[in-house]
């Protein structure tokens, strides 16, 4: 059992762009959502929502790329 839920890591498309990871270039990702803490609500002038953010992990070197919701 790992720290997320999805068996398998999944190709990702933001705005219509395949994502590749910034480190290694690959392109399979964990995808979760993310309660954000207070503190970074407040960093990005959110605090009139309940925050979420969209991460995919890196399947290969674990590097976590973040999106706001629009
Ligand atoms: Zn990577």
């Amino acid at each position: 059992m790992g720290l997320f839920s999805e068996s398998e890591p999944t190709n990702v498309a933001i705005n219509g762009q395949r994502l590749q990871c910034q480190v290694c270039r690959h392109d399979a990702f964990w995808g979760r959502d993310v309660q954000l803490h207070t503190a970074v609500a407040t960093f990005f002038d959110l605090e009139w929502t309940n925050p979420s953010a969209r991460c995919y992990v890196c399947a290969s070197c674990g590097y976590i790329h973040w999106f706001l919701p629009q």
